[in-house]
């Protein structure tokens, strides 16, 4: 796939490669939309155009590390079919003067249990927390002592792959480091409750849609709204960064009612219009405790002349309730308007099923660390089914979150959830560009019910073919 490929190779071994495409391809497989004679690339970031020369555009580089020089080129080699960046491979013991002379955005370990010497101490010291992915050869077995040792090192753990590993994982692993990378999201600061509060008063805070799809049918059921801090520069700054810090000081409730507003604005066009899609938005539990929340959420559907069933109510299971009996009541008087409610993040928090059962939630999310890949990872596995069925057994719809390749969506569908949301299906998006991705998505759902063959395929080029 990669046209150009200079390469040197140093006196010590250590093998750099700087992959450079010919094609319109640039920093990820998917976003580089053309580019043009003079050099300049047009390429989508976020949903939104960039124009960029390719010496401005930016460039990933990547050190891999394991026991041999050998294993690690053959690695770069599987790495360069679905990433282009700037690459240096280098054996364990010669690892060290490579570390103290460059600044890497991602290190690759290659069965980090055998390197003799280890690597991560001297990453500790020198380039703390830089972003690694982790190669196991026994993944399955090694994945948790890897994956902790890492994270031990304070280390920013992407994932931990198997060997040999599947293109599309990790196609889709490296896309979503590289967009990380680009929103800043990886190893970026907190915000500080002035400038979060600044940007809320500005508008700059507005809400982006990622879909949900039946699995049975694929059909579009609705958006998921997910907060975006929209830079005046252009620049979309991800939740991780002001989504935890508005919750300890008290301002996720203006953001919440924010991201509300908006949503159900856009809830009532698309509604006129006649796109009757179900919204959920993600609300803080120290919103759902909250004195005037319910009154303020009826008012506000009942201004915009929208059912509640138009809405979903998300609540991550990892915020500790401060007041139960208040969070139950609110729950139970927002489902009495119709509102639907989701435990979000299923399988990473605190709640007690006993808990779950109490509370009127109508839909279970699968926390993506189950999902993504899980047909590769016997653990995840068995979280997933027994999730699905917990969901099932307490009346739920169960959403699987993190649906990054083909190989997840097929097994979600397996495993009987029933709606998926994630990379594969769509990512998140401004909402100027909805329409235009429910079109797209008309022309490829039937594709997510039966698997493309050879026959349907030929049928979908003749029929595009005859159409233009
Ligand atoms: P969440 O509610 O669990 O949202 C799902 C997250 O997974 C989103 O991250 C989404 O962009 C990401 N995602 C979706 N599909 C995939 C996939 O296939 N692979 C991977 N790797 N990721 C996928 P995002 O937008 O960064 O949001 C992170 C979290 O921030 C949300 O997790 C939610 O807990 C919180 N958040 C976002 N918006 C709001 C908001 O308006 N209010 C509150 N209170 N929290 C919010
Ligand atoms: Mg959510
Ligand atoms: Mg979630």
């Amino acid at each position: 796939m990669f046209a150009t490929v200079t390469k040197t190779q140093s006196k010590a071994g250590i093998d750099h490669t700087s992959a450079v495409p010919r094609t319109p391809f640039f920093l990820t497989t998917s976003k580089c939309v053309t580019r043009f004679e003079s050099g300049l690339i047009l390429y989508a970031a976020h949903g939104e155009l960039k124009l960029t020369s390719m010496a401005a555009a930016p460039q990933t580089h990547i050190l891999i590390i394991a026991d041999t020089a050998v294993i690690a080129k053959r690695i770069r080699r599987l790495l360069e079919r679905v990433h282009s960046a700037s690459y240096t491979s280098v054996a364990a013991d010669k690892a060290k003067e490579v570390i103290l002379a460059s600044d890497f955005h991602l290190v690759v370990l290659v069965d980090l249990l055998s390197h003799n010497p280890n690597p991560l101490s001297l990453l500790f010291n020198i380039q703390k927390h830089i972003n690694v992915i982790a190669f196991d050869s026994l993944a399955e077995a090694n994945a948790r002592q890897v994956a902790s040792q890492i994270s031990n090192a304070q280390l920013n753990l992407v994932s931990v792959l198997p060997l040999p590993c599947p293109n599309a994982r990790l196609q889709s692993v490296m896309e979503r480091m590289t967009d990380d990378l680009q929103a800043g999201k990886l190893g970026q600061t907190p915000r500080s409750v002035g400038e979060i509060e600044a940007a809320i008063a500005q508008g700059l805070i507005i809400p982006w849609y990622q879909p949900k799809i039946s699995t049975l049918t694929a059909e579009l059921t609705g958006f998921e709204a997910l907060a975006r801090w929209q830079e005046a520069n252009g620049d979309i700054i991800h939740p991780s960064t002001f989504i935890t810090v508005a919750e300890n000081h008290s301002i996720i409730h203006i953001l919440t009612r924010q991201i509300l507003t908006d949503v159900i604005t856009q809830l009532r066009d698309w509604w006129v219009d006649g796109h009757e899609w179900q919204i959920s938005v993600n609300a803080s539990v120290d919103d759902l405790e909250s004195d005037d929340f319910v009154t303020w959420l009826g008012d506000s559907i009942e201004r915009a002349g929208i059912p509640g069933s138009a809405l979903i109510i998300e609540v991550t299971e990892s915020r500790v309730s401060k007041n139960f009996a208040v969070l139950l009541y609110n729950l139970t008087q927002l489902k009495k308007m119709g509102i639907g409610l989701a435990i979000d993040d299923f399988g990473t928090g605190y709640a007690s099923l006993q808990q779950l059962n109490r509370m009127p939630f109508t839909e279970l999310k699968i926390d993506q660390s189950f999902v993504t890949g899980a047909h590769l990872d016997k653990d995840k596995r068995v979280i997933l089914e027994n999730s699905v069925s917990i969901g099932h057994g307490l009346g739920l719809e169960v959403v699987a979150e993190g649906i990054e390749t083909g190989e997840d969506w097929w097994h979600v569908r397996k495993c009987g959830v029933d709606i998926g949301q994630g990379w594969f299906i769509g990512r998140p998006m401004a909402a100027s560009n909805v329409l235009n991705w429910v079109k797209d998505w008309e022309t490829r759902a039937e594709y997510f019910v039966d698997p493309p063959t050879l026959t349907s395929q030929l049928k979908r080029w003749l029929s595009s073919w005859i159409r233009h």
